[in-house]
């Protein structure tokens, strides 16, 4: 690597003091490019997707004055002193817009449209009905349970901007408008591959020396969480060749490229040379435990990112650095996940020189107070740690913690979606 290509500050990849996550991933973030093509897909296909363009509402959300509650409907100013009122209507939701007879009130259910003349309606609870007579029980504010037209969406509102992420609700909203299709960012395609002379495929029997591949299995479910398409590049053997081959083709399939393992520094580690062959290494190593040889760079003009071979680095690496980069890949504004605090149920009392992601599970305790343990096994290749948690518990550098202290967690229901 050259200084003129690294987008780190100063040698990041050759200094003993590596860089942050805090400079790491915003300047990945800079590099990361939006996908350029756009589609139009029917609302019921874009769950996951991300909006390439701001929409707007060309409707009023409710479309009229309606009534929020099963009820009467009569005109304030029409309440006689008694309290009674005939009742001359009905009007259930749906049905088509009438006009209240002066002097009554209308029988009226959630959803339908105020009758012109009307301006409150009181719920049923606090009324008696005799017959075709009416009696109000409680008082009633003038203009009571009524949602008005336009409360929620008005005509010309930009109700959902370009780059966001359509989640339900989203869906909901674009529903609500009319609108049956919606343009999102074409999918990222994302192409992966382990390496290891070591793995062996589940599946099949396990030969002696070697363990299975697990990795592929992980990251292929964390691009389905991002809704990527992944492109399944298998399982390739610690060889600079054939590195190199899988490489290229990866490159011309995909925006972007996931490999795991050999980005270490050990003779057996083939993938940080074969993409430099044909391309460059701009970043290798972030500050961070687990995942520290963590390996970015381009592949013929593609993306690529090597995570480490250790299973659970290669799953944090994926959570803190590629998410947000696929996701602003994918055309996403907001790529930040939400962290958390609890109040440490564990002591740490030795400061470690990176920031540190502790397999964590939060549970609320008897108070209600969250508290946060950590697994015993901190080991990176214990991946069976990731499934007794619920979060990573942030153990900033030089921190030490005592029980009872604050904190922060990045709950996976963040991460995994
Ligand atoms: P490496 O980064 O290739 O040196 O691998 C580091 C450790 O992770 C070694 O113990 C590997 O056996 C293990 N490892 C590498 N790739 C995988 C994988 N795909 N699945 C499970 N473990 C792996
Ligand atoms: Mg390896």
């Amino acid at each position: 690597m050259t200084g003129k290509e690294c987008i780190m500050p100063a040698d990041c990849c050759d200094a003993p003091a590596l860089s942050g996550i805090d400079q790491v991933l915003p300047a990945l973030l800079i590099q990361a490019r939006v996908v350029g093509e756009v589609e139009t897909v029917p609302i019921t296909a874009a769950l996951g997707r991300v909006l390439a363009e701001s929409v707007t509402s060309s409707v009023s959300v409710p479309p009229a004055d309606n009534s929020a509650m099963d009820g009467y409907a009569f005109a304030h100013d029409d309440l006689p002193g008694d309290g009674w009122l005939p009742v001359r209507q009905r009007i259930c939701a749906g049905d088509p817009v009438t006009t209240l007879a002066q002097g009554t009130a209308a029988r009226i259910f959630t959803g339908a449209w105020i009758p012109a003349g009307a301006d409150t309606v009181i719920a049923q609870e606090q009324c008696d009905r005799n017959g075709d007579r009416v009696h109000f029980t409680a008082p009633a504010r003038c203009g009571a349970n009524i949602r008005r037209r336009g409360e929620d969406i008005a005509s010309g509102d930009v109700v959902l901007k370009r780059g966001a992420r359509l989640r339900p609700q989203e869906l909901g909203v674009i529903a609500t408008l009319g609108l049956g299709r919606v343009a999102v960012y074409r999918r990222l395609r994302v192409a992966v591959l382990s390496t290891g002379d070591e793995l062996a495929q589940p599946g099949e029997p396990l030969p002696e020396g070697k363990i299975y591949d697990s990795n592929r299995m992980t990251l292929i479910g964390l691009l389905q969480t991002l809704d990527c398409e992944v492109i399944d590049l298998g399982c390739i053997r610690d060889d600079l060749e054939h590195t190199g081959e899988v490489l290229r083709t990866a490159a011309r399939q995909a925006d972007v490229i996931i490999s795991s393992g050999g980005v270490s520094v050990g003779e057996e580690d083939y993938v940080k040379a074969a993409v430099q062959r044909q391309g460059e290494i701009i970043l290798w190593r972030v500050a961070i435990k687990p995942g520290k040889p963590l390996a970015y760079g381009q592949v013929a003009g593609t993306a690529f990112f090597g995570v480490p071979g250790n299973p659970v680095a290669a799953f944090v690496t994926f959570c803190l650095i590629l998410r947000p980069f696929l996701l602003r890949c994918q055309g996403a504004e907001n790529v930040a996940p939400l962290v958390m605090h609890a109040l440490a149920d564990f002591d740490w009392p030795k400061a470690g020189k990176r920031r540190e992601y502790a397999r964590a599970r939060m549970a609320p305790d008897e108070q209600g107070e969250y508290r946060v343990s950590l697994y015993p096994n901190q080991s990176s290749g214990a991946l069976s740690s990731l499934t007794w948690a619920n979060g990573l518990a942030i153990i900033a550098e030089g921190r030490t913690i005592r029980r009872g202290e604050r904190v922060d967690v990045l709950p996976f229901s963040e991460l995994l979606s």
